[in-house]
């Protein structure tokens, strides 16, 4: 991926991968410059040049040097010398090194914007939850390695899943422990793997609305005895067990969300997650084709999906707006597209008083940009602080 990030051409803007995603130091700054220039050229061109967002754009392209400048100042921490700092904190104790850790997420989400959509999602109070032990009300998250009730086969060929059956979020893996938190912080400005896929589930999440869950848990109604003779844990655990083999119909068919829409944009959210370390973005339309085959429009599906979640996600909508959107959406075959997606995207250009395909384009591709260079300074500010933060903790 590194190697097409180079320009050869002039035509850098499409050298930006769809979702934005870069990783630090991969684009020199007389790239972005020029890719800045070229975006401030274009939003100059529009018939909407007055609306508030082309001027906000255009104002965010001329102040870029301050953003280039600060990512070349280096931070963050060799591997070697983080280990350093680690075993001396931790020789203090673990509650020490996990205090420190959440003094500092709690510095860059005040600080910075790169844990917002973490937050919003209910995977930071899961986070939370699990490190600080606080007791908080969430859907339960059951670790099969730990569990021997949990029937192996739910994480055959699966990192993590969520049932809306049962209000779980199962992952396959551990939620990593504070010591590998801190490394990839202040190694590589980013939170461990596990946590985006947790995040990956909790999107999931939000696609689906309580009278939804209550539907697809009908079929468990007429187990209710059975189940409520067990303790809450116990019934879950149960209920796993019979959907796993097949004794109750998961997902009846009404209730059902749209799979391609619904895993693109579980996808996208990913992606777009700021400290994600798990963002290799422009795979996603192959990945959802490869894992829903759904006909022969399947394809255009997927690039739809691709198109519409990733407008909504540029022009603003929260993760929460788009799973509403997911949850009641399903393909039209006549129109060829996602229509409640499609509405909004329309109607969102509308209040903001852009017309025409072409501007419309044009002013995403900006934000675009925009949006992948906010997201490698917040990764910078991210490690900044946490080197920071781990430094003065091993001070002592
Ligand atoms: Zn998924």
């Amino acid at each position: 991926m590194k190697e097409s990030l180079r320009p050869t051409s002039t035509d850098y803007l499409s050298k930006i991968p769809p979702e934005g995603i870069l990783t630090s130091g991969e684009l020199p700054p007389e790239r972005w410059r020029l890719i800045a220039q070229s975006s401030l050229y274009n939003l100059e061109q529009l018939s909407s040049s007055n609306t508030s967002l082309v001027r906000e754009l255009e104002e965010y392209y001329r102040q870029i040097d301050a953003k280039l400048q600060l990512l070349q100042e280096p931070v963050g921490l060799s591997p070697a010398l983080a280990k350093h700092y680690l075993d001396r904190v931790a020789s203090l104790g673990t509650e020490e090194l996990e205090g420190r850790l959440l003094t500092t997420l709690e510095r860059i989400r005040r600080e910075t914007h790169s844990l917002d959509d973490l937050a919003a999602s209910g995977a930071w109070a899961l986070l939370l939850k699990e490190w600080a032990g606080k007791h908080l009300h969430l859907p339960m998250v059951i670790y099969p390695n730990h569990d021997p009730l949990i029937p192996r086969q739910l994480c055959k060929g699966y990192d993590a899943s969520y049932s809306p059956n049962f209000e779980v979020i199962i992952m396959c893996y551990n939620l990593p422990s504070v010591r590998e938190t801190w490394e990839t912080l202040v190694t590589q400005g980013v939170l461990p793997r596990a946590i985006s896929l947790l995040y990956h589930e909790s999107t999931h999440r939000l696609q689906h609305s309580l009278p939804q869950r209550l539907m697809m848990n009908a079929p468990l109604i007429s187990l209710g005895p059975v189940i409520f003779s067990y303790n809450y844990n116990s019934a879950i655990r149960l209920a796993i067990t019979l959907a796993a083999s097949g004794l109750v119909a998961l997902s009846p068919k009404f209730s059902k969300n749209d799979l391609i829409l619904g895993e693109t944009h579980a996808r996208l959210a990913t992606a777009n997650l700021p400290l994600s370390s798990h963002n290799a973005g422009g795979e996603v339309i192959n990945t959802v084709v490869a894992l829903y085959p759904d006909g022969p429009a399947t394809k255009l599906k997927a690039l739809r999906a691709y198109k519409l979640i990733q407008a909504l996600h540029l022009l603003g909508f929260s993760e929460r707006d788009i799973g509403r959107l997911v949850q009641k959406d399903q393909w039209s075959a006549k129109a060829e597209t996602y229509p409640r997606c499609q509405q909004a995207v329309e109607q969102r250009f509308a209040a903001l008083g852009i017309k025409g395909k072409e501007e419309q384009e044009i002013i995403l591709a900006a934000i675009r940009i925009r949006h992948a260079l906010e997201l490698l300074v917040n990764r910078h500010q991210a490690q900044a602080i946490a080197s920071e933060e781990l430094q003065a903790a091993a001070r002592w």
